[in-house]
């Protein structure tokens, strides 16, 4: 008699278990995936939310077992199994599969592979990088050790001005806290918004009490018995030193960078991120990449940047994720949403609906003393992009419009007497060749829209 014992099924390995990793395998089984799926992550939580960890998390008002994405019940359920504490260094792959290998020894075959890495703190190399105090942030562990480190400071030294920098700053000012933003920039969160919300933003977080310092060179960090005790800044004119600004921690965000040594080494194409057709496939037509280290194309932005871009957020992990888990199983799918993105500092909540690379006219719409304003970003003529201050209806109407592929004239967006929400209905009514539901001012589009002879709005 022959040897009937059969091979074991091999299925999906997932390398990194955040939010792009989590949600490909729940879409995978949502689909009706029945291979195994093997969830594999180096950090020892089970999978969590970064966003709140420099938000309610540094508030004492989270752990890592708080914001998990589901229990451990859930994973059961569904049959994924969940490897914690395993770093994958190596993988050796065909067409068939293959093998990855994690630093401990332990291999994880598979047949179907996808790439959910993500990103990590860009460094900065300077002398004193190494004292107790200096911090980045990313993972629940670095947030547990700022968390207790920011409750018995006083003084408090954030470097780069960026979202995560600043939400930082924000809660340890909310905390009572001396804090020094130091930007080398001439504005904050340069990369992410117009002049006007930086303005915005300094001009906030100064009221508020925070020190924000642009233009900063940082030169190196001091310290005492192994702590950090300040930053030294470069001389302003040349003349003598630079100023030490005091500091019991120091945070550095400055951004991050993609991980993307798996995938180099498996000769797949890499720039700015694992360069993922709109399906999320690699260069070589079988791995899947999804999340913070996917370069993906975008229908967002148009040609702008060759029409591709790697995104940091939620909402980018989560559809991609969607896109990759259809893609493995050969159903079609495509990355065609709306990026959105949040940032909650103080008592301050951005929203940004679309992208806003490549604008070439800034419209504001309110008054941003009151704190509560949108600033809309056209390209071509076009709506592209939006921030909302404290604006969640403007945020909403413009992440629905720009859904719908609509627009509306620049020259109106302005009235905050009238709803955007209801500025859109008008021109989608005209798109459709309908009467607009109700008379408002001025409903054309910023690129007309044909309107049918014997149409009211015509
Ligand atoms: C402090 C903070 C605040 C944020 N706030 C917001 C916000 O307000 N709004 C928003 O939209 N986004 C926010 N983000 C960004 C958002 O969290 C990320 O975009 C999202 O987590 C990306 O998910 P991901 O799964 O692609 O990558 P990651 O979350 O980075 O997960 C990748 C995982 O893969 C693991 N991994 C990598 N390589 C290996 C390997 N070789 N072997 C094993 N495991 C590996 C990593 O350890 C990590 O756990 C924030 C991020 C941080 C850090």
């Amino acid at each position: 008699m022959g040897d009937t014992t059969e091979a074991p099924r091999l299925g999906t390995l997932i390398i990194g278990n955040c939010q792009a990793g989590v949600q490909l395998a729940s879409t995978l089984r949502e689909l009706g995936d029945t291979d195994p799926i093997t969830l594999v992550g180096e950090e020892p939580h089970a999978p969590y939310q970064r966003p709140p960890l420099s938000k309610a998390f540094l508030k004492g008002e989270a752990t890592a077992d708080s914001l998990a994405f589901r229990t451990h019940d859930f994973y059961r359920e569904h049959s994924i199994e969940l490897v914690p504490r395993e770093r994958i260094f190596r993988i050796i792959r065909n067409a068939d599969g293959g093998v990855a290998t994690a630093e401990s020894g332990r291999t994880f075959a598979f047949a179907r592979l996808a790439l959910t890495t993500g990103a990590v703190p860009r460094t900065i190399p300077f002398e004193g990088s190494e004292l107790e105090g200096v911090s980045y942030l990313r993972t629940a562990t670095e947030a547990t050790v700022l968390e207790q480190q920011l409750r018995e400071a006083r003084n408090v030294v954030v470097v780069g001005g960026g979202f995560i920098g600043l939400e930082v700053a924000a809660g340890a000012r909310s905390a009572g806290k001396n804090v020094t933003v130091l930007e080398a920039a001439p504005r904050l969160v340069g990369r992410a918004v117009s002049e006007q919300t930086s303005e915005f933003y300094l001009q906030a977080h100064r009221r508020r009490g925070i020190r924000v310092v642009l233009n900063a060179q940082v030169v190196r960090f001091v310290g005492e018995h192994d702590r950090v005790t300040g930053v030294e800044l470069g001389s302003r004119d040349d003349e003598g030193p630079g100023e030490i600004v005091a500091a019991d921690v120091v945070l550095i965000g400055v951004g991050v960078a993609p991980r993307t040594e798996l995938a180099v080494q498996l000769g797949l194409e890499v720039e700015n991120g694992i360069v993922v057709d709109s399906r999320a496939l690699a260069s070589d037509g079988l791995t899947v990449a999804a999340g913070d280290c996917a370069n993906m194309p975008n229908p967002s932005i148009g040609d702008f940047g060759a029409g591709r871009i790697r995104l940091e957020s939620v909402q980018n992990a989560v559809e991609q994720a969607k896109v990759a888990a259809a893609t493995l199983l050969g159903l079609p799918a495509e990355h065609r949403t709306v990026p959105w993105f949040w940032s909650d500092q103080a008592d301050l909540k951005l929203q940004i609906a679309g992208l806003s690379g490549g604008h070439d006219r800034v419209v504001l719409r309110g008054d941003p003393d009151t704190e509560k304003f949108s600033v809309l970003y056209y390209r071509d003529g076009r709506l592209i992009a939006a921030d909302c201050i404290n604006s969640p209806l403007d945020f909403m109407a413009v992440k629905n419009a720009l859904h719908k592929g609509l627009s509306v004239a620049a020259d109106v967006v302005s009235d905050t007497t009238v709803p955007l929400k209801k500025l859109f209905a008008a021109v989608e009514a005209a798109d459709a060749g309908r009467a607009a539901p109700s008379p408002v001012p001025v409903v054309l589009p910023a690129v007309p829209v044909p309107i049918p002879a014997g149409s009211p709005a015509a």
